[in-house]
């Protein structure tokens, strides 16, 4: 039995029950814009313990965690659930420059990427309330 498969039993996420029907990737909003991506396929491969292969081609980085396929599943099968562990999974074994510049990023700025001129001046045209320094917030919050 593969790693995926333990860590998915230990969470009671039972991938048996799926039947194939395909309503989690017709439901899928990802799948809509994007024909490459596959909730039903990305399962499908976990059955085949295709794990290595879904974590090398990167399409598991797509999903939203929007649950509407886990809403249309007629099994409640928890795919996103299982997707947050493929991506765990990658993270330890082939992260993607994007998303390691996203965690250093949150450790050193509090935020996933720095909040610049441009974004302050498109935050003011929409309304919205100034971004302090993530170190100015935090002595506010606690000054509250
Ligand atoms: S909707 Fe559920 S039962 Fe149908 S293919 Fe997807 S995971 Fe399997
Ligand atoms: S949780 Fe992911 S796989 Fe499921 S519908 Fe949303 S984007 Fe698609």
């Amino acid at each position: 039995m593969s790693y995926l498969n333990v860590e998915v039993l230990k969470q009671g996420i039972n991938t048996s029950n799926c039947f194939e029907c395909g309503a989690c990737s017709a439901s899928c909003p990802v799948r809509r814009v994007n024909s490459g991506f596959n909730p039903r396929r990305i399962l499908h491969a976990l059955f085949l313990g295709l794990e290595k292969d879904l974590i090398e081609e990167g399409a598991i980085w797509l999903c939203a965690h929007c649950y509407t396929c886990q809403e249309a599943c007629p099994q409640k099968i928890k795919i996103p659930d299982i997707i947050v562990i493929l991506k765990n999974l990658a993270y330890k074994a082939l992260p993607p420059q994007g998303i390691r510049m996203q965690r250093e990023n949150l450790n050193r700025y509090g935020r996933v990427y720095p909040i610049d001129e441009f974004d302050l001046q498109k935050r003011k045209k929409a309304g919205l309330p100034e971004l302090l320094p993530v170190s100015l917030q935090a002595k506010r919050l606690m000054e509250a």
